[in-house]
């Protein structure tokens, strides 16, 4: 029986191999129809025998092209038109628009080439087909084709040319195409001379990096810092001249590798191995990498190898340390010129090609949270451009993020343009960074802001930015944005609870806030509980030393002079001073901050290196099977108050007695969950709702992340978690979008 059905897939499908992919697939069951990209996705239509284009349909499904991500397919029959051959027709875009990809780790296919001594491209390290291979940090100008890429300059040869054109070829339309005939090679110079290395460039770098060298070398969005993670002489020189103390670097090897130097679940490995390849952040075991690696850590960040220079270099040093290519916050350098001027007293040498890095865009970073999947701390390379889907139509607006973590999202309809993880703009090269990213962005997807969404901090240099655009402002919250962003991207609509437990963002009072509770919808949200306000001597200074913070709130809290040790008597009393007669203190209800001070307290951290190393050592200190808990008591105001006198008294109690650190810690830990669901509970009865959402960098720890859902839905609560999008200020762009859409919402009532 003859039947036609028309079918709308939308998702990840474009840039990807779909279209030859369905062509492919129509052609082998003698199907007839057409495929083409819209604005929304890919079209198909498919006309023939009904058995085989049920066939099609589960093909779609279970054999799609492994970047492809399919999010819907809504299937319909339509007449026959009796067509008889099958097409690749024109894109539907009237004004040129095709959304870009992401950039795609190396694929199985061409894995095997690059190892197989028959093939022409055997071990040529730029292979690339149509399912893998750089995207976005190749591109100029759209539409994505080859001549608007940084592939632009390398004419391709006669074989590359008809696998191009060929459709069933697997290289059937892959823009960046290339061999060892026609496309860029690898070369490694010696940076202080500029000298090339004579032999084969990528075997003398791993030669090198075997022999404890450090080196830079050009990757998909900027160069990478490597060195061997099993030599801790090496690795200490790296922390040395990065001036990175203590941050824990992630490494790359292979699975097999991995699996001798972390614990990997099923979930996990998926994650790993996904054409994304992120950092994944696992349960360390063994004793083969360096202990300097990831310092007094029980988790270490592993990435595979995802493009074939990786797998290359592996042969010959099995565990890499792979950091990006820049100094602190700085944008990732992305060519040789920033290599040397930055790099040049950490690397040696550097192993660098001849095409150009269009954008940067650095490795993404996440954690497998069980039973809710990858939990992402950075959303970078494998991700962007591919736009988020917003929880409305919304008009279009340009939301400008935080400070620090920064991004900013370019939306319009239904979708969100997230940029890649930009860094702490406070420094001028980050914000020029940001600012081109924007006009790029502007130009790619065709988006003119009506509006500017940014942060209400009034100091923040993406606050002064949003003042350069003639355009109507409107200042969000910062932890009304978080939960807003949680709420829109799991897409709830319904009131909810929101905790927002965070480090630091300017309040509606003015006051520095992070531990506070919200009720509220996608409209509107209200704070209707928090942690009690607490003075901050000399703000940011002791943010960097927590001990500070605890001589601080053990002062105020219970009037109690703590000295910590190795701390001078006179710093002691310049802190008491300073908060004796209010000078140059903030207040604050962070969450964070009370982290740093119980971390500050029992001597886990003096000065930070990094941010919230006091919080991260609470959390690896704490352990396992304490059951125990502080008390603490909440204040009938409006909003209520959560008092954490208590807290602070039973820690220094704790400590009196000669309680180990790592059972005060985890009874800490259990004591912010007791509380916050103790306050979750009570605002259930008040303003009837059982959904939570937890958003904020605070989340970031594990263990009180895991604890506190579980308790939550042990009590019959339905709890949100970020997805999409990080749970720290990586989201906040996202969730401001959203804030600036109700505010029109509202503004259109009014
Ligand atoms: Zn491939
Ligand atoms: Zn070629
Ligand atoms: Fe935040």
């Amino acid at each position: 029986m003859r039947q036609r059905k028309r079918i709308n897939v939308r998702g990840i499908v474009q840039g990807v191999g779909f279209r030859p992919f369905v062509y492919r697939a129509a052609h082998d069951l003698d199907l007839a129809g057409f495929v083409r990209n819209t604005t929304e996705g890919v079209d198909i239509e498919v006309e023939g025998d009904k058995k085989r284009i049920e066939q099609f349909l589960s093909m779609l499904q279970g054999k799609k092209p492994p970047a492809a991500v399919i999010d819907t397919l809504d299937i319909h029959t339509v007449k026959p038109r009796n067509t008889r051959r099958f097409v690749i027709r024109k894109s539907t875009r009237r004004d040129g628009f095709t959304h870009i990809a992401p950039d795609i780790a190396t694929c199985e296919d061409c894995r095997r080439e690059l190892c197989d001594p028959e093939d022409r491209r055997y071990r040529y390290p730029f292979i690339n087909c149509t399912n893998c291979g750089p995207r976005y940090s190749i591109i100029r100008e759209t539409p994505y084709d080859r001549a608007q890429t940084s592939m632009a300059s390398f004419m391709m040869c006669e074989k590359c040319t008809n696998e191009f054109k060929d459709v069933f070829d697997r290289r059937f339309h892959a823009q960046p195409d290339c061999c060892a005939q026609c496309g860029p090679a690898f070369v490694l110079y010696a940076l202080k001379h500029m000298t090339f290395a004579p032999v084969d460039p990528v075997i003398a770098a791993g030669r090198l990096l075997r022999r404890g060298s450090i080196i830079a070398i050009k990757g998909t969005g900027g160069f990478h810092i490597a060195c061997d993670a099993t030599n801790t002489q090496a690795v200490r020189r790296l922390r040395q001249t990065k001036k990175r103390p203590a941050k824990p670097f992630a490494i790359m090897c292979t699975l097999p590798h991995a699996r001798t130097v972390a614990y990997i679940s099923d979930s996990e490995e998926e994650c790993l191995c996904s054409p994304i390849a992120p950092i994944v952040v696992l349960r360390k075991q063994g004793s083969r990498i360096s202990d300097a690696v990831a310092p007094h850590n029980p988790y270490i960040g592993i990435m595979l190898p995802y493009l074939p220079i990786h797998y290359l270099l592996l042969e010959i040093v099995p565990f890499l340390i792979m950091t990006s290519g820049n100094i602190q916050d700085e944008p990732i350098a992305r060519d040789v010129v920033e290599v040397k001027g930055k790099l040049g007293s950490i690397v040696t040498h550097v192993l660098t090609h001849e095409r150009a890095i269009e954008n940067r865009c650095d490795d993404s970073v996440g954690f497998v949270f069980p039973n809710r999947g990858f939990s992402i701390i950075r959303r970078s390379r494998g991700y962007v451009p591919s736009p988020l889907e917003l929880p409305d139509v919304v008009m279009p607006v340009l939301a400008l993020g935080p400070e620090l973590k920064s991004t900013f999202v370019l939306a319009s309809n239904r979708e969100a343009y997230m940029s890649p993880h930009i860094g702490d703009l406070d420094n001028l090269e980050t914000l020029e960074f940001f600012k081109e990213m924007i006009t790029k962005y502007q130009r790619w997807f065709r988006i003119d802001p009506v509006c500017i969404a940014h942060d209400l901090h009034p100091d923040y240099l993406s606050t002064r930015i949003a003042a350069d655009y003639a355009l109507p402002q409107i200042a969000v919250q910062h932890h009304v944005a978080h939960i807003m962003s949680c709420l829109g991207e799991c897409g709830i609509h319904d009131r909810a609870i929101g905790i927002a437990f965070d480090g630091t963002g300017y309040g509606l009072d003015g006051r520095i806030w992070g531990g506070e509770f919200f009720v509220g919808d996608l409209i509107q949200q209200e704070r209707v509980a928090h942690l009690e306000y607490l003075p901050l001597p000399g703000g940011d200074s002791s943010i960097r030393r927590p001990y500070r913070i605890a001589i601080a709130y053990a002062a105020v809290l219970c009037d109690r002079i703590f000295k910590p040790g190795g701390v001078s008597r006179k710093e002691v009393c310049s802190v008491l001073t300073m908060l004796k007669d209010h000078r140059s203190t903030i207040e604050t209800s962070s969450m964070g901050r009370l982290f740093d001070c119980v971390a500050g307290m029992i001597g886990l951290v003096r000065e930070i290196t990094y941010e919230a190393e006091g919080a991260i050592n609470l959390e690896y200190c704490a352990v396992p099977r304490i059951s125990g808990r502080y008390r603490y008591s909440l204040i009938e105001d409006e909003p209520l108050r959560i008092s954490v006198a208590p807290i602070i008294e039973g820690v220094l109690a704790d400590l009196e007695k000669g309680v180990a650190r790592s059972t005060i810690a985890a009874k800490f830990h259990n004591t912010i969950v007791q509380f916050s669901l103790e306050v979750v509970q009570r605002l259930s009865t008040l303003y009837k709702t059982r959904l939570v959402c937890l958003s904020g960098g605070v989340f970031q720890n594990r263990r009180l992340l895991v604890h506190l859902v579980q308790e939550l839905e042990k009590a019959g609560f339905t709890v949100y978690t970020h997805r999409r999008l990080p749970t720290n200020d990586g989201c906040i762009s996202y969730g401001q979008v959203i804030y600036a859409h109700a505010c029109r919402l509202k503004d259109k009532q009014g």
